[in-house]
């Protein structure tokens, strides 16, 4: 399903593209999504650019690209959506995971200085 919206939205800017080149005044703007996809939107040189896209690849809020990294997302447009909420589900599992390994490691190191390790 992903793919087939992708196409549909390839399709759609080619066709508009190419009547925009009679029309010089365009800007592109950079998105890029929480999955890693990065693709441009194009708008026309008076449009004001919004701070978010919908990835056409995964359907997730997309943030626009400028300079070589993410804006700064400001005001009421932004919808916390399924990726931002992966992203936050998979930062606390690694901290945990990394919180369990430390305590893994002090209790064979505290073991070892007993020597009960090789007992
Ligand atoms: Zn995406």
């Amino acid at each position: 399903m992903a793919e087939s919206m992708r196409g549909m939205r390839l399709g759609t800017q080619s066709l508009e593209s190419d009547r925009g080149v009679a029309l010089s005044s365009r800007q592109t703007a950079e998105f890029r999504c929480a999955q890693g996809h990065q693709f441009p939107v194009v708008f026309s040189s008076d449009a004001e650019l919004p701070q978010t896209w919908e990835c056409a690849a995964c359907s997730s809020v997309a943030i626009r690209f400028e300079n070589g990294a993410e804006i700064e997302v400001t005001g009421l447009d932004v919808e916390p959506k399924r990726s931002h909420f992966d992203m936050v589900l998979e930062r606390r599992t690694r901290d945990e995971l990394e919180e369990l390994l430390a305590e893994v490691l002090a209790e064979m190191r505290d073991r070892r200085s007993k020597g009960r390790l090789t007992a």
